[in-house]
């Protein structure tokens, strides 16, 4: 889908869903406010008849007032009105600014911020004082007098599903845009990383076939090195594309047996000899774990390890400064691998485990990926039931911490 259309098909239904949202909300305003209306107009036709019984200005009041039939009166007339409800009533002298009665004390304060309120003079009391009943509903009373209809239930439900779709299918398009970007940038570093160890070696072949050069027992034996590496380079960068997608059909399984990690950690630092030397790297081993044999897949713990050595080397800027550790705590085979290049953020390190994840500085810094080496890391160290952790700082290098059963 073109660009320009994706922006468009989102803008009109963003623009379609905001739209129906904001009708709705102005019908459901409009009904409540109806609803309120005819709530004010009946209560205040209920408190117009019990005022005509009780004022001293009526010559037809019949009732003499007393507050002990208040409370009565009202709820009467609230419920011939069709209000079967029971506020808290007060009676209040305006001129002095207190009450003379309250049906519950403690709702005074809510008495006198109610818009109910009915200015009244109560038979037998002889004063120009100004005074009121006041009538406050609960907020509870007052949300069910709103009544509110199935219609409201359901648009409001409605509005909800609306929202929650449009969000659902921004949230889908961008994922797919972005994993539609990642499998790009997967087949260009793919192509690239197959290449360049094809004609490392196809460059060294030549050489080799140079007479003057085979002669000489050191170039020989430094192209030869050349040759090894950048094959088992292809070897676990194919062999880790293949367990990747492996993994996606859930067909990954390994083969425990038992299996020596400090011998494993020997053979895959000896793999990167010449890339140590070419770039006047550092490899410190503190290969202390004793004993080493654990339970474990061998060809899966050699990747593993070469994976996160190769990523210390790649992601450092200048010559490499590895360190790589072992050692046992409690049950448990602990494999630290340090480098001290650029580190990883704090938010990165939620996402470099998932699968195509690259950091952006990766691409800056020219440092060629495919995203899945952490993945197939953490796969493997999962179906050890074990499991991998990260320290790092940008800048200041980072540690991946291995841990596994030893008993597997
Ligand atoms: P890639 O093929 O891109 O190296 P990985 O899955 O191995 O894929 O790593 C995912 C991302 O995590 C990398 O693109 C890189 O940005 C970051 N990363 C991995 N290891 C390191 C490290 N040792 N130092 C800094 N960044 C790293």
């Amino acid at each position: 889908m073109k660009r320009w259309f994706r922006v468009v098909i989102i803008s009109i239904f963003a623009l379609a869903a905001v739209s129906l949202v904001v009708i709705q909300l102005v019908q459901t305003r409009r009904s409540l406010s109806i609803s309120d209306n005819m709530f004010s107009v009946s209560v205040g036709n209920a408190m117009e008849d019990v005022i005509n019984q009780l004022d001293n200005d009526n010559p037809n009041a019949t009732t003499s007032f007393s507050y002990q039939d208040l409370d009565s009166l009202i709820v009467e007339e609230l419920i011939i009105n069709g209000i079967d409800m029971h506020p808290v009533i007060g009676v209040y002298d305006g001129s002095q600014g207190s009450f003379l009665y309250s049906s519950d004390p403690r709702r005074e304060t809510d008495l006198v911020n109610s818009p109910y309120r009915y200015s009244f003079r109560p038979q037998g009391v002889v004063s120009t004082n100004q005074f009121f009943i006041i009538l406050s509903f609960s907020w509870a009373d007052l949300f069910l007098q709103r009544n509110p209809s199935i219609y409201l239930y359901m648009s409001s439900f409605l509005i909800l599903v609306i929202a929650a779709m449009f969000f659902i299918s921004l949230r889908t398009i961008s994922n797919q845009r972005k994993l539609d970007q990642m499998k790009g940038e997967f087949i260009n570093n793919m192509t690239h990383e197959i290449k360049t160890p094809i004609s490392t070696i196809s460059l060294a072949c030549e050489m080799l076939s140079d007479e003057s050069i085979s002669q000489d027992v050191a170039s020989r034996s430094n192209f030869i090195g050349i040759i090894s590496d950048e094959n088992q380079r292809m070897r676990v960068l194919v062999e880790t594309i293949l367990q990747s997608a492996k993994m996606s059909n859930k067909n990954f399984t390994i083969n425990p047996k038992e299996v020596d990690i400090n011998d494993i950690v020997d053979k895959v630092l000896n793999s990167f000899k010449l890339t140590f030397a070419n770039r006047s790297g550092i490899v410190e081993k503190h290969l202390n774990a004793n004993p080493s044999v654990i339970i474990a897949d061998e060809l899966h713990m050699t990747n593993l390890i070469y994976n996160l050595v190769d990523n210390g080397i790649k992601y450092s800027n200048g010559a490499p400064h590895i360190e790589v550790s072992t050692s046992i705590d409690g049950k448990h085979f602990l494999l630290s691998i340090k480098d001290h290049g650029i580190g990883i953020s704090k938010a990165d390190q939620k996402h470099i485990f998932e699968k195509f994840y690259r950091v952006s500085t990766g691409n800056v810094h020219n440092v060629k990926g495919f995203g899945i080496g952490l993945n197939y890391v953490a796969q493997v160290v999962r179906l050890h039931h074990g499991h991998i952790t990260v320290e790092s700082e940008p800048g200041h290098g980072s540690t991946f911490i291995v841990s596994l059963p030893i008993n597997g």
